[in-house]
């Protein structure tokens, strides 16, 4: 009989390398990849165009009004291997990563139709396991019941530094000052909204990786996993 596979929810910090993991997890477990941070970022991308999104405000009613115009999906690109991030059919994965982007995604993310229109798409993606997920409530609202749940986490001045060398690697024209204030920003705004705060599940196992190399976490969570697939497949006979 197949290996029934597992669900694998991965929340935490902004720029604590979830998605690095969560990617690495998936191939290696041969599992889907789902960035739900970027389905957020698509909605607040398609906020900003229609000037419903600035730095300190967001038109709520505008962007609750238009749900129903508004499509998010991945598509695999061939030539890079990666699931690119679509909206109402245009290829959106590079400009959703801009700074514009991330100072109002945030904002855009504590509506709750937002959320509830984005869940159940997320649900839908995972019905029958064998996705690793990564964002900020994907243990706690997302899939409460998912096998393995892993709380990353990571010291904020590593984690600006890590996310200031990846923009700069991308050739974004920004400051470290101006990243490590959107993540701390951020952080808050994701832990005390009302909706779906990030917050550590009750049964989340936590991942500090502040001073484990990549190969390091990637071999605990995987431990991890193989641990919950056998729980899932306990071997017949004897
Ligand atoms: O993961 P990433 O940093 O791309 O997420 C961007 C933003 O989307 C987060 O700061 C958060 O506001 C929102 N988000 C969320 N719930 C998720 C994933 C992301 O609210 N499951």
């Amino acid at each position: 009989m197949a290996e029934r596979p597992i669900t694998i929810a991965i929340d935490g910090y902004s720029s604590c390398g979830k998605s690095t993991i969560a990617k690495a997890m998936a191939a290696k477990l041969g599992y889907a990849y789902v960035d739900s941070g970027a389905m957020y970022r698509a909605v607040a991308l398609y906020a900003l165009r229609n000037g419903w999104a600035d730095g300190d405000t967001v038109n709520g009613p505008a962007i609750i009004a238009s749900l129903n115009s508004i499509d998010v999906h991945f598509r695999p690109d061939r030539a890079t291997g990666r699931a690119d991030t679509y909206l109402n059919g245009e290829n959106v994965e590079d400009e959703i990563r801009s700074m514009a982007v991330s100072s109002v995604v945030s904002h855009v993310s504590v509506i709750r139709e937002v959320r509830a229109k984005l869940r159940a798409m997320q649900q839908q993606m995972g019905l029958r396991g064998g996705v690793v997920m990564d964002g900020r409530d994907i243990g706690t609202a997302v899939f409460p019941h998912a096998e393995l749940k892993i709380f990353m986490t990571a010291d904020p001045e590593i984690r600006a530094q890590r996310r200031f060398d990846e923009l700069r690697a991308q050739g974004r024209d920004v400051t470290f000052e101006s990243v490590r204030t959107n993540l701390a920003e951020r952080d808050h705004e994701d832990t005390h909204r009302a909706e779906d705060p990030l917050r550590q599940a009750d049964d989340a196992l936590v991942l500090d990786n502040s001073h484990l190399t990549p190969h390091g976490q990637l071999a605990l969570a995987l431990q991890w996993a193989e641990q919950r697939i056998g729980m899932r497949n306990p071997k017949m006979g004897n």
